[in-house]
This record gives C-alpha cells, structure tokens and sequence, in this order.
C-alpha cells in the first residue's frame, strides 16, 4: 500500500510518515521544492526504499499530480497554509487551502484508480465558533461548523482567517464528495493545537512552525498568555488516528476531533512538574487555575477514542518531550 502525503515536509507530516513507515507502509511525500525533498529524507533516514517524493509546485493545480499517483492506495491531505500574520487573508490562506483540498480531490479521482480512502488533516478551527469566546458551559463536538462568513473573514485578523480557511477547505471537501461521489471515502481530523517533538531535532529555533512557535513563547513571556485554542493534541496522536483510521474502512466518512483541553497556566503547571529546571523560564501564573469550572469551552474529543481505540498522550508528557527538543535546540543555537 501507498500512502499519498501532502506537504511531506510540515510538522506533522514528519510524524505521520514516520508512523507509516515504521508499520511497513509505502510513503509518496509531495513537496514544493528540491530542498524540502532533502530535509524530509534526512528526516526519515533507513527507510529510503519505502520513501519517495514528488514535486508539486501548486497544490491548487490538479495536472501538477499527474505524476504523483502511482501506485498510490490512500491520501492524507496535509498540505495547507498556516499563517498567522497574513498580509492578504484571500490570496494567503482562503484560496489555496479550498483549492488545495478540492484540487488533491480531483487528482485522486483522476490519476488514482486505486486510491480507496482520502484523509483531510482539518482542524478544530472548522469547527470553533470564534465570535463566542471562551463559551464557558459549552463543549464542541464534531457536530460544530465554524460559521463565519467568506466576506467575513476576507478582511478578519490573521488567525480568525486562518481558522476560517480551515473551515471553508474541510467544507468544500465534503461538498466536492457529494457532487462527484467517487470510489473513495473522505474523512477529517480535527486536531486544535497540535503539540509534541518534530521529527528531527530544531535546528533553528527562529524558524519553528506556528504551534511550537506559540508554545515556545511560554519561555520568553512575562505573563501566562490568555488562552487561544482552548485545546491540544499530542502531534503522535494525531499521526496515530491517521494511521488507525485508514486501517479501519468501517470507520471512514466521518469528522473526527482529536484533542482535549488546553490552556497555558495547565501546560505551565504540567511541564514545570515533568521539567523542574524550567521554574523560573516561564511565568507561574496562578496554579490550577486553568481548570477551574466555567471558565473556558471544553471539547468533546471522545468519537475518535470509541472509533478507532485512540490513547490521548497526557498534557504533561506532551509538554515534557516539545521542550526537550526546544531545550536541546537551545543549547546548539
Ligand atoms: P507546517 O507549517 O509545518 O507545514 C505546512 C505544510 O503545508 C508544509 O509542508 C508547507 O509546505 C505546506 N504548505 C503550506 N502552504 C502551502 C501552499 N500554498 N501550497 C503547498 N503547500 C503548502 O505546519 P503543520 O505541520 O503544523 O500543519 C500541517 C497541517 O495541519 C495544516 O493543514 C494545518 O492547518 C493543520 N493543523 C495544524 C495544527 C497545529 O497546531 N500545528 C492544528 C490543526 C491543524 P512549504 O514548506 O513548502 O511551505
């Protein structure tokens, strides 16, 4: 089996490939460029017969796959801007994340006869409902759009546009189901903050993907930051559910949150428990706070648990292993 890898070489595609190769899986990891190709391989040394890349130069261009498709059995679509600070909401994110997912669709269809599952890596972000806050009381599941409209978010803040192209690419995707209904199943996983190691060690820490760069402030900051993304998951959980769900046909055609409640004063709480030598780097906030009742929404991260057996990674852990490698990035830069 081959699997089909979008942005082979983000963050999170480090460690869904990594998973799929150590389970004996063939990896086909698409890139824009020649250099991204050298990084992911470096990434994934001793498995350079189960590996092999194709360049797409535009995602949103559905002949650039033409050669990318051989063989392939399965898709996981990762590709997908992730700008926070956008000077164009439109051209930046809303364009090519809807053109990106609908475009990887339609080369499915045409140039992967045997591709049997396609797997979107959305977001909680499709599903957040930004302009109500922190909604104490309430909990998201799965069966939660984030409403906001495409005029909307054409001129909304960097990350309220961010969200929103998540929403309307994951929407247009099971739209494009609908209307061309081909011989394979589409499902979304909906992780909020994605946390935990990169595949390789940093080697630059000025040059981290948005995630790690938010929770890496933790150390320069002065103050707990108010919470953004009042929810996490461990970055191998959300390579796991992708791997379980390919592996469980029964279970595809669904959306699927992946992740628990996040907060900054819990993830300082629980790394300074897991990491003493940090007490004193970041702020200490006001322990136990962050959990207190009725303050922030929680989200319902149970569908993925029953579907498909997942173990969510505890916070502490999480948190313990992200700055272990931002640690050793440190000490080299
Ligand atoms: P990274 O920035 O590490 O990876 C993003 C990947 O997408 C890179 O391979 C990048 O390629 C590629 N990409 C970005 N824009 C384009 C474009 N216009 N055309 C083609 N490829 C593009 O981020 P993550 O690994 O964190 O994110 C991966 C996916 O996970 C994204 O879809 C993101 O929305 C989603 N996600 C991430 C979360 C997180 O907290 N990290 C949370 C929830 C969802 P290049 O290097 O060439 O730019």
């Amino acid at each position: 089996q081959t699997v089909l890898v979008t942005g082979a070489n983000g963050f999170v595609a480090g460690q869904i490939i990594n998973l799929l190769l150590k389970k004996g899986y063939k990896v086909r990891g698409t890139v824009r460029s020649d250099r991204s190709i050298n990084a992911a391989k470096e990434s994934h040394k001793g498995y350079a017969s189960q590996l092999s890349f194709a360049i797409v130069p535009d995602m949103t261009v559905i002949e650039a796959y033409k050669d990318a498709f051989q063989g392939v059995t399965a898709v996981f679509h990762t590709a997908s801007p992730f700008v926070l600070a956008p000077k164009d909401n439109e051209s930046e994110l809303l364009k090519p994340a809807v053109a990106g997912v609908v475009s990887a669709l339609e080369a499915a269809a045409q140039y992967g006869p045997n591709v049997k599952a396609f797997i979107l890596m959305a977001s909680f972000a499709s599903i957040l409902d930004l302009s109500k806050g922190y909604r104490p009381t309430y909990t998201y599941s799965e069966k939660d759009w984030n409403p906001i409209s495409y005029e909307e978010a054409k001129v909304a803040d960097g990350p309220t546009a961010y969200c929103a192209s998540k929403a309307f690419a994951e929407k247009a995707g099971w739209e494009w189901m609908q209307t061309h209904k081909p011989n394979f199943t589409f499902s979304s996983i909906c992780p909020p903050w994605v946390f935990g190691p990169n595949i390789s060690p940093i080697t630059n820490l000025n040059k981290l993907n948005e995630s790690t760069h938010a929770i890496y402030t933790l150390i320069r900051g002065d103050k707990i930051p108010d919470a953004d993304f009042c929810g996490f998951a461990d970055v191998r959980d959300v390579a796991a559910a992708h791997v379980s769900l390919l592996e469980k046909e029964s279970a595809q055609g669904e959306r699927y949150i992946v992740g628990n409640h996040f907060d900054y004063q819990t993830a300082v709480d629980e790394l300074v428990k897991e990491m003493p030598e940090l007490e004193g780097r970041i702020p200490k906030g006001e322990p136990g706070a962050g959990l207190k009742e009725g303050v922030y929404y929680r989200i319902d991260g149970s569908k993925v648990v029953e579907a498909l057996g997942l173990e969510y990674t505890p916070l502490g852990v999480t948190m313990r292993d992200t700055f272990k490698q931002l640690m050793e990035a440190e000490g080299k830069t």
